[in-house]
């Protein structure tokens, strides 16, 4: 039952819990498709930064007195139903990193979505330690999203609109 602010905040809490475990599942794969080398070298340290995520998450969940576990987020799950659609594509390496790309970007943006929200929701509880967790995380969605752009400006998709026009 949602009748309290902290109870919003622990769901918000276990629903991030949730998508982060996923990620780290999914990282992985999506390194392994990724032909840039920048590319795959920015989803192992994405990877490296998302079990972090999650330890910060199993210490504002300690703060709080509860835990963080018992709750699936259905929209990482469906993103990362998304980004599998991706992985089983054959075609241009470089185009397949513009598509890897945009999937994670939308996980980025999801997750700095929701930390947002739970960040704020903590400050209002006066949850300073747990607000600070979030920021934190929050600041390291926002780098991997500004990073991803980049790779696709600086590399990828000259690559792939080459390719693209190799085959009109
Ligand atoms: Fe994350
Ligand atoms: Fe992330």
């Amino acid at each position: 039952m949602l009748d309290s602010l902290n109870k919003a905040l622990e769901e918000q809490l276990k629903d991030l819990y949730s998508a982060e475990k996923q990620l780290i599942q999914a990282l992985p794969r999506m390194a392994r498709a990724a032909s840039s080398p920048t590319l795959r070298e920015a989803f192992t340290l994405h990877l490296e930064e998302t079990r972090r995520q999650a330890e910060r998450l199993e210490q504002a969940a300690e703060i709080l007195g509860m835990r963080p576990g018992g709750k699936r987020c259905k929209g990482m799950a469906g993103l990362i139903e998304e980004g599998k659609d991706v992985l089983a594509e054959d075609g241009e390496d470089a185009v397949i990193d513009a598509a890897l790309i945009a999937a994670a970007q939308k996980v980025e943006h999801y997750e700095i979505s929701a930390y947002g929200s739970a960040r704020t929701l903590a400050e209002r509880l006066g949850q300073s330690r747990v607000s600070e967790l979030l920021q934190e995380t929050l600041d390291e969605e926002g780098a991997t999203d500004k990073k991803l752009t980049q790779i696709a400006e600086g590399e990828v998709l000259e690559e792939a609109a080459a390719a693209g026009r190799g085959t009109e």
